[in-house]
């Protein structure tokens, strides 16, 4: 329990952020800026034009990052919330995730449970976001490839969905830092992405928990509460 309220107080800071996201992308565009500059400099030679490509090409990928894992799908614009329907957006995101899975060599298993239509509130584009940043922190887990697995349990009234790989897994150090804004353990990641998810299920009034082992892997649960369910 006392684990939940410090996430939450984490969260409080989420709205504040944005502010200082856009100072993120905006940094790496300047240096963009800069590089480019230089290179249109008639003087600059051959060696320190290709290093100046490399930066600027770099930046730019940077800046795309903290989109992807921020603004493409959570714009602060404000959605509609609606009745989704959870199966359908698992489709979409696996669809979205299986060729950078692909690349990484990972299998991505989804037992589609038929004809269960389960509806939940929220944002379309947002619940989008929260999955696609999961499972692409489990794809960026396995470094040698393995198996990415969604599955559903039902837990009336709430709708569990299960993200599990077979990562590196975390420590309980790192476990506990999840969500903190700008933590992250990898060279180019933007550590924005479970802030991200956490506050948009937040949003939703679910739950996320996580459980993982170090040299292992790491399963991801999110729980929801159904509006409505439909099967057969
Ligand atoms: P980023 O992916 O840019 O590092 P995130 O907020 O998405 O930022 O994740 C923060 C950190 O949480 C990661 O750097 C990683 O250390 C840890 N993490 C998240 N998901 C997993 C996972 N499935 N397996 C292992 N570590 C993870
Ligand atoms: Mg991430």
């Amino acid at each position: 329990v006392l684990e939940k309220i410090i996430k939450a107080e984490k969260l409080e800071t989420v709205s504040h952020l944005a502010a200082s996201i856009s100072h993120e992308v905006r940094n790496p565009l300047t240096i963009t800026r800069g590089f480019v500059q230089l290179l249109s400099d008639e003087d600059t030679s051959k060696n320190s034009r290709e290093r100046y490509i490399g930066i600027a090409l770099e930046e730019l990928d940077r800046a795309t990052e903290i989109i992807n894992d921020y603004l493409t799908f959570a714009r602060p614009v404000l959605e509609k919330k609606e009745k989704i329907n959870v199966l359908d957006e698992i489709v979409h995101t696996v669809k979205i995730i299986i060729p950078f899975a692909n690349m990484n060599g990972v299998n991505v298993r989804f037992p589609l449970i038929n004809n269960a239509n389960i509806f939940v509130i929220g944002e379309r584009k947002k619940f989008q976001q929260c999955l696609i940043n999961i499972l692409k922190n489990g794809v960026e887990s396995m470094q040698k490839g393995g198996e990415l697995e969604i599955d559903l349990t039902s837990l009336h009234p709430y709708i569990q969905i299960n993200i599990r790989d077979e990562g590196k897994g975390m420590t309980q150090e790192q476990i506990n830092r999840l969500g903190e804004p700008y933590f992250t353990t990898k060279e180019k990641g933007t550590g924005l992405g479970m802030m991200v998810s956490y506050s948009i299920i937040r949003g939703m009034e679910g739950e996320i928990d996580v459980e993982s082992q170090e040299g292992k892997g790491t399963c991801f649960s999110i729980k929801l509460p159904i509006v409505h369910s439909q099967i057969g």
